[in-house]
C-alpha cells in the first residue's frame, strides 16, 4: 500500500508571513497537490512571549491570499501541550529523556571551563544517567528542564531532498533541552511529535534548520516514529547579497498585496525562485502542480529580483479579467478620494493596464479619468493654436449628436479632419491637452469615450473660449 503524501508549513507567528516562508509553503503545497496528498498548516506558537494573534492572522490571510489552501489546520502547538507532556513522560520512563537540575549559572561555569581547555562549549552531561553513574542529589527549589538523551556517538545521515546526503556526527551535538523549566516544550521536540502525529512524509523548510535536523532525527528514532524526508530550501538573498530581511525592503507577503501585486504573480515568481521547469518563467498554478518535483529545486541561494517580479506581475495584470482588477483597484481609488462606477473603472483599467507593473500604478493611471483636469496655460498656448480652433469647434458640435462609442468618435474625428484638410496629430494633440491636460494618452477615441461626452464637450468648449480661430 502506498503511503499518502502529507506535507506541512509550520510558521512561528512572531511577525508577518515572510516571503521565504511563503516560498516554502508553495513548495510544500505543490508537492502535496502533485501527488494528490494533503497539505497541513501548523502554527508553532510555543514561543509565547513573541507569538501574537496579529501574526497568526497575517499567516492565515497571507496563505489564503496566495491560494495555498490547507487541507488540515491550523493546528496550534499550544493546544497540544497535553500530548507533548504525555510523550515526555514516556521518554522519561524509558530513559530517552531525563531531568536536568543544572542552573544557568552552573552551566555557564561549566562552559567557561570548557572554553579554557580549548573545547567546544556544550552541556557537560552532569545529570545524564549512565549505567553505574551516581547522579548528584536533587537540589531543593530548582525547577528542572528535561533533556533528550542524545546518542553519544555514531553519525546522523539523511538524504536531503534539496541538498543531497548530509552527515553530522553525534559528537557534535549535545543533550537538547526538550522541556524548559517553565514546563513549555521546545521547538525541536514539538516539531517531531507533530510531524509524527500528523504523519508528515516530506518536511520542506528553510535551511537555517539544517542544524536542528540531527536532533530531530534522533528524537524520531527514540520515539520509534517513522522518519519523514527532509528538504532544506536555501535562503533568499537581496540585491546586496545579504539575507532578505525587513531592513532591506519588504519581506512580508501582504505588503506585496498592498503594493499591488497579484497573488498568481507572487506564486509564479516565488516558485521559480528556487525551482525550475526547463526555461519556463511563466506558468499557471495548474502547471506548477503538474510539473513540481524535488529534482529541480535549486541548491544555491536565490536572489530576489524586483525587476523580474514587476515583469511577472505585468504579465498577470495584462492577462487578468478587468472586472476582477476593478474590484482590486476600487479601494485604491477610494483611498485617492474618488469612487468610480465599477464597470467604468473596468473599462479604464483595460485601456491603461498594459504599461503598469502593479495595481498601484494602475490606480494612479486610472485617476486621469476621475480627477479635475487642469490644463497648464503654457501647454495649451503651445498646442491649441488658432489654426486648429475651427476643427475643434466642429468636433465639439459633432460630439453632441453622434453615438458615444469608440468607433463613432473615431469616425467623427476623421470626418472633421477631412473637412479641414488636417492630419490626425494636428487635432489629436490639442484635443488630448484640452481633455486630459497632457499630450499623451492611450488611443484617442477610446480615451474620449471613457472621459464621457459631457466632459469632452465641456473641456473643448471651455478650452476654446477666448481663442479666436483663423478662418480656413
Ligand atoms: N517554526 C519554524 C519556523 O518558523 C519552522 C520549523 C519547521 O518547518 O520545521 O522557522
Amino acid at each position: 500500500m502506498s503511503v499518502e503524501v502529507r506535507t506541512r508549513i509550520a510558521p512561528s507567528p512572531t511577525g508577518f508571513l515572510h516571503l521565504g516562508t511563503a516560498r516554502t509553503a508553495i513548495f510544500s503545497w505543490a508537492y502535496a497537490r502533485h501527488f494528490g496528498g494533503r497539505f497541513v498548516l501548523r502554527i508553532e506558537d510555543t514561543d509565547v512571549a513573541r507569538s501574537t494573534p496579529d501574526a497568526v492572522a497575517a499567516i492565515i490571510n497571507g496563505l489564503a491570499w496566495l491560494g495555498l489552501d490547507a487541507d488540515e489546520g491550523p493546528v496550534f502547538q499550544m493546544e497540544r501541550l497535553d500530548r507533548y507532556r504525555a510523550v515526555v513522560a514516556g521518554m522519561l520512563a524509558d530513559g530517552s529523556a531525563y531531568f536536568c537540575y543544572s542552573t544557568p549559572d552552573e552551566l555557564e561555569v561549566a562552559r567557561e571551563a570548557q572554553r579554557a581547555r580549548g573545547e567546544k562549549p556544550r552541556y557537560d552531561g552532569r545529570w545524564r544517567p549512565e549505567p553505574g553513574k551516581v547522579l548528584p542529589a536533587v537540589p531543593p527549589g530548582v525547577s528542572p528542564v528535561v533533556r533528550f538523551r542524545n546518542p553519544p556517538d555514531g553519525d546522523v545521515t539523511w538524504d536531503d531532498l534539496v541538498k543531497g546526503p548530509i552527515t553530522i556526527s553525534n559528537r557534535e551535538i549535545d543533550d537538547l533541552i526538550i522541556v524548559r523549566a517553565d514546563g513549555v516544550p521546545t521547538y525541536n521536540f514539538c516539531v517531531v511529535v507533530d510531524d509524527w502525529d500528523m504523519r508528515i512524509t516530506q518536511v520542506f523548510r528553510g535551511d537555517e534548520h539544517v542544524n536542528n535536523t540531527p536532533w530531530q532525527i534522533n528524537i524520531f528514532g527514540a520515539l520509534g516514529a517513522p522518519l519523514p524526508r527532509f528538504g532544506h530550501v536555501p535562503v533568499i538573498l537581496g540585491d546586496d547579497g545579504l539575507k532578505l530581511s525587513k531592513r532591506r525592503g519588504a519581506v512580508s507577503v501582504l505588503a506585496y498585496r498592498d503594493d499591488g501585486y497579484l497573488p498568481e504573480a507572487m506564486v509564479n515568481y516565488l516558485a521559480r525562485l528556487g525551482w525550475s521547469h526547463g526555461d519556463e518563467e511563466l506558468f499557471t498554478r495548474e502547471q506548477l502542480v503538474e510539473w513540481f518535483d524535488t529534482r529541480h529545486l535549486v541548491k544555491s541561494a536565490a536572489h530576489w529580483d524586483p525587476k523580474k517580479l514587476a515583469w511577472v506581475n505585468n504579465h498577470y495584470i495584462k492577462a487578468a479579467d478587468d472586472t476582477r482588477l476593478a474590484t482590486l483597484v476600487a479601494p485604491m481609488m477610494i483611498a485617492r478620494g474618488v469612487s468610480p462606477d465599477a464597470a467604468h473603472l473596468a473599462s479604464v483599467i483595460a485601456l491603461m493596464k498594459d504599461r503598469c507593473d502593479t495595481l498601484v500604478q494602475v490606480a494612479d493611471a486610472a485617476m486621469l479619468f476621475y480627477r479635475e483636469i487642469a490644463v497648464a496655460p503654457e501647454l495649451k498656448a503651445a498646442t491649441v493654436t488658432s489654426a486648429i480652433v475651427p476643427a475643434l469647434a466642429d468636433f465639439a458640435k459633432e460630439a453632441a449628436t453622434i453615438e458615444w462609442t469608440r468607433a463613432a468618435i473615431g469616425a467623427s474625428l476623421k470626418t472633421v479632419l477631412a473637412a479641414h484638410g488636417l492630419k490626425m496629430p494636428q487635432i489629436a494633440v490639442p484635443l488630448r491637452v484640452l481633455v486630459a491636460g497632457r499630450k499623451e494618452t492611450p488611443s484617442l477615441d477610446a480615451t474620449l469615450e471613457l472621459f464621457g461626452r459631457r466632459r469632452v464637450i465641456d473641456a473643448v468648449t471651455k478650452g476654446l473660449d477666448g481663442i479666436v480661430g483663423t478662418v480656413d
